[in-house]
């Protein structure tokens, strides 16, 4: 089922981690960024629009985890984008023997089980240079930032005030930092918060990969909440974020493991 959150801007939620897939109408099809989970989800979600006589024309993934490369034959084979970087690590994570293997320890069995292989992955580097994607509708900004992931970009779609975050300003999801890839994934964090700052002015719709979407005071809610977190974690101190503890949103509650687990990763490589 697909939601309009802006002229021309649809997203559909996964049932998985409250996952947003968006569509972006174009002239001739769609833009899809980070397709979707389940393949009876994208399945529906290519159903939808052939229902309405349209085409996947573009997509693009926000980042290189697996929950945002992910792929129906249903979709087509319209090209799939991503920064250079993103392209690079997950060329790289799809190499050497067993790797299939390795990347499926990471996806619950029932997502598992509905995954096409064949189509998994298969991203496109935009040359490093680009600002915009390359397709035939609403300009779309890239804010590439090293946070979280390498290669990571946010998506801004100027005429309809969109911003499609990837794996930032969520209201469900604390910051996930790059610990183990990055040389400094505080200060990389903060560095991409700074770029979704400087973009807030043009922003109406916020879209995050996982949660809520909110409007322009949501927007700069979460991100004061999300430096609060990062900068805390610089001290290794307690954080007192609502996202973490007994005020997590129900079904969220193990998003305090993940804030345990950052907390040693850093102290063990800092
Ligand atoms: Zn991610």
């Amino acid at each position: 089922m697909l939601r309009q959150v802006a002229e021309g801007v649809l997203i559909h939620q996964s049932e998985f981690c409250q996952s947003n897939a968006v569509v972006v109408q174009g002239r001739a099809g769609v833009l899809l960024i980070d397709a979707g989970i389940y393949g009876n989800e994208m399945a529906c979600l290519a159903n939808d629009l052939s229902e309405s006589g349209q085409t996947v024309v573009a997509s693009f993934s926000t980042h290189p985890h697996w929950d945002h490369v992910l792929w129906h034959d249903g979709l087509g084979a319209a090209p799939r984008y991503g920064t250079a970087r993103c392209a690079a690590a997950i060329r790289d994570e799809m190499s050497g023997t067993g790797w299939q293997a390795r990347i499926a320890e990471w996806i619950p069995p029932d997502i598992a089980e509905q995954m096409s292989w064949n189509v998994f992955g298969l991203i496109t580097g935009l040359p490093a240079e680009t600002t915009e994607i390359p397709w035939d509708g609403p300009r779309v900004r890239m804010i590439e930032h090293q946070a979280h992931a390498p290669g990571h970009a946010a998506l801004l779609i100027e005429d309809r005030g969109v911003l499609v975050a990837g794996d930032m300003l969520s209201d469900v999801l604390i910051p996930m930092l790059d610990v183990h890839d990055a040389a400094d994934p505080i200060e990389d964090y903060l560095a991409g918060l700074r770029l979704l700052e400087g973009a807030a002015g043009d922003v109406d719709v916020l879209v995050p990969g996982h949660g809520s979407v909110g409007g322009a005071d949501q927007l700069r809610a979460r991100i004061d909440l999300d430096r609060a977190y990062v900068q805390a974690l610089r001290g290794a101190g307690a954080t007192g974020d609502p996202r973490v503890g007994p005020s997590a949103k129900d079904g969220w509650e193990w998003v305090a493991s993940v804030h345990a687990r950052q907390l040693q990763g850093l102290t063990r490589d800092n």
